[in-house]
């Protein structure tokens, strides 16, 4: 049962954050989709269509412009009278195009003589249209759109084939900034101007529209599609009054020249011509596009040659279905989500910009190269909604763990000085009884030493070695508890570190002899240096102690002293037990003892080292220990020479001082061989 418990909240734990990351990810993909971000969408929209790759234009589409040129020639207002555009019909017939599309508003073209307008011109206008039908030739009257609907043009030419033309912008509907992204395909099920010319010269079948149309019932039954723009729409100024357009777009030609001849020959054999109106001071000749939200800067003209390009090749753009929307903008949440809680903050930050670029770079690759629209603002309000939210939740979490370590923490310091305090006080209290027993031990010793017999001398001298090892132990345990509560100071004084080893080694003469040990010693003469005398010789004593305790009766002991610049070395050397990889990783960890027979014998506390190592490191030395089992260890301690460096004045005196120490050394050693041979 327990354990099924324990099984149960380890899952929990597991699937805690996941499920949260996953929650909230669909709680705010929901909120997010219900949401519209028309504006920032537009945006985003306008930036894929303008920027990359671009379909190109069709160049067998070419533009008539009633232009500045052509009005100030001919010295009318635009749209010009009937006359000029019957002229321009009956021109065209010899020209051999494929197709006209007459994108001039025919309701506004006059002539002084409404007479003229319906018996001369206005026949002249439709026969020479009807010959051209007659000779495979489309010719297709664009109409305009007002309250009451399609405009008819007006009498005779409304026996022509007309069909509505007009700019949709987008209104209410989407973005409200009146740039044109979509057109009409059909409306109260007739096909509108782009799509009757397609379907006029076999490019659409009958009753078909082009790919992504979709279908509005408002006030109209309308149907549009969003199309394709094939470069860019803006106009460049010219001095001589003729619309210029970026190079690649489709050819235009002036409305003048053409009637004057002065086109390049073919210019328009086969081609589809759209002929429209485009003077530089009517606003109703311009529309505003993706490339440009600038007034007077996108022709009208050049926006019904992109809306037929885009029918014609089938170039509508397709939105992707809602549900795909909803699942990327959960996935981009989620991941974001996840990213900020499991990764350290500068990464959550590139994990959001990261994703973000790349939602954008692939929604823009599938928009170009598929013509496909997935909606961007969605996802990217997503992303950083995500980041804001996942943020302060991190840092709860975060906080929440901090405070659990500083308790914990806390718990931990106050368990220490606990167990430091208690040490100490039992450690203290002890002193007294052991040095009373000690004591008492000795004084039978001394003063009835004749009335025992030789088992209670013994008994009694194993008394006084058992209360020496207590003393040891009471002194390192108090030796540990100074150095852990940090109550270690040092006493520097300038010392020749040899005359402490010679103090040390003596000191041990007695306890190596009873064992058949001799402590040798080399020493060379030393700089003085600084050091705590009483610390270095606590480190010395252990040392050789160590040696002694740790190699077998009749096994010697070396003591090395010299200088490896910068540091004056001391080595001690046994040819003891030795000691394993694995011992010697955790020699210099308190209470650590190596645990074999021979160490099992011997008596100690695992502190030595411990302290020897703090001692050394309080003066900026290094300990360090060569030793394989069987094979003897050798303790070497350095302490840098830095410190002790001599001031300038008395460098000389001091490298005087250490020749002749060497030399009368060198002296002693010659005197001695001399004595032994
Ligand atoms: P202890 O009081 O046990 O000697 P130390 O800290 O001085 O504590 O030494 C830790 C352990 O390191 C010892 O228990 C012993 O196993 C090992 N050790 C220390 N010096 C030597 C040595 N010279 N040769 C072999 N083992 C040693």
């Amino acid at each position: 049962m327990l354990e099924v418990k324990r099984i149960l909240k380890k899952f929990e734990q597991k699937l805690r954050t996941p499920v949260i990351v996953l929650f909230a990810a669909a709680i705010l993909a929901l909120v997010l989709m219900n949401l519209e971000f028309n504006l920032l969408e537009a945006k985003l929209y306008d930036m894929r269509m303008s920027r990359g790759l671009q379909a190109k234009p069709d160049r067998g589409i070419v533009l008539v412009s009633i232009d500045d040129s052509t009005v100030k020639a001919i010295d009318e207002f635009s749209p010009l009278p009937l006359d000029f555009h019957a002229r321009l019909l009956e021109r065209m017939e010899t020209l051999r195009p494929k197709a006209l599309g007459y994108l001039v508003d025919m309701n506004r073209v006059n002539q002084l003589d409404p007479e003229l307008f319906r018996s001369e011109w206005g026949k002249r206008f439709t026969s020479a249209a009807n010959r051209m039908e007659a000779a495979g030739i489309s010719v297709l009257l664009g109409t305009p759109y007002d309250v009451t609907g399609e405009v008819i043009p007006p009498y005779p030419l409304s026996a022509l084939p007309h069909a509505l033309a007009f700019i949709h912008k987008d209104g209410n509907v989407f973005a409200d900034d009146k740039v044109t992204r979509r057109a009409m395909t059909y409306l109260d099920g007739k096909p509108v101007f782009h799509t009757e010319l397609a379907q006029r010269l076999g490019y659409l079948a009958p009753g078909k529209a082009p790919r992504g149309n979709y279908r509005i019932e408002q006030i109209i039954d309308g149907q549009y599609f969003f199309f394709r723009y094939h470069g860019d729409t803006t106009l460049h100024p010219t001095t001589d009054g003729k619309a210029k357009f970026a190079g690649g777009s489709y050819p235009i030609y002036s409305f003048k020249d053409v009637m004057s001849g002065k086109i390049p020959p073919r210019a328009f054999e086969d081609k589809i011509v759209l002929v429209g109106s485009l003077t530089k001071d009517d606003s109703g000749d311009f529309a505003l596009t993706p490339y440009s939200k600038t007034p007077f800067t996108n022709p009208k003209l050049l926006v019904h040659a992109n809306i037929l390009d885009a029918v014609i090749h089938d170039h509508g753009i397709v939105r992707a279905p809602t549900w795909v929307s909803y699942a990327v903008t959960f996935l981009v949440i989620a991941s974001v989500l996840w990213w900020v809680l499991h990764s350290t903050p500068l990464q959550g930050v590139i994990a959001t910009l990261g994703l973000a670029a790349a939602f954008g770079i692939i929604a823009q690759a599938v928009f170009q190269l598929q013509g496909v629209w997935i909606r961007e603002s969605q996802p990217l309000v997503g992303i950083f909604l995500g980041y804001y939210l996942a943020v302060p939740y991190r840092l709860i979490v975060e906080y929440k763990k901090r405070w659990d370590y500083q308790r914990r923490n806390e718990l931990l310091i106050q368990v220490e000085e606990l167990k430091t305090n208690f040490l100490s006080l039992v450690t203290h209290d002890l002193k007294t009884p052991v040095a009373r027993i000690q004591g008492l031990s000795e004084v039978l010793l001394k003063k009835a030493a004749d009335r025992l017999i030789d088992r209670d001398k013994e008994t009694i001298g194993n008394i006084l070695n058992s209360t020496d090892e207590l003393n040891r132990f009471i002194s390192s345990i108090l030796e540990l508890n100074r150095v852990e509560s940090n109550r270690i100071s040092l006493n520097l004084e300038s010392k020749d570190v040899n005359q402490l080893i010679e103090r040390s080694v003596e000191g041990f003469k007695a306890q190596a002899r009873a064992r058949g040990q001799r402590i040798e010693m080399a020493l060379e003469p030393l700089f003085p240096i600084k050091v705590d005398a009483s610390l270095i010789s606590k480190i010395l004593n252990n040392l050789i102690d160590n040696a002694l305790k740790y190699s077998p009766e009749g096994c010697d002991v070396v003591v090395i002293s010299r200088e490896v610049e910068p540091f004056v070395e001391i080595l001690v050397k046994d040819s003891g037990i030795g000691l394993t990889e694995a011992e010697r990783a955790n020699l210099f960890t308190r209470f650590y003892r190596a645990k074999n027979d021979t160490t099992a014998r011997i008596t100690g506390t695992g502190l030595g080292l411990y302290l020897t190592k703090y001692f050394v490191e309080a003066h900026d030395g290094q300990v360090a220990v060569e030793s394989a089992p069987g094979q003897g260890s050798t303790f070497i301690i350095r302490f840098p020479l830095g410190s002790a460096a001599p001031a300038p004045a008395a460098e000389q005196a001091s490298a005087i001082l250490k020749g002749l120490t060497r030399m009368i050394a060198g002296i002693k050693k010659e005197k001695k061989e001399k004595e032994n041979v």
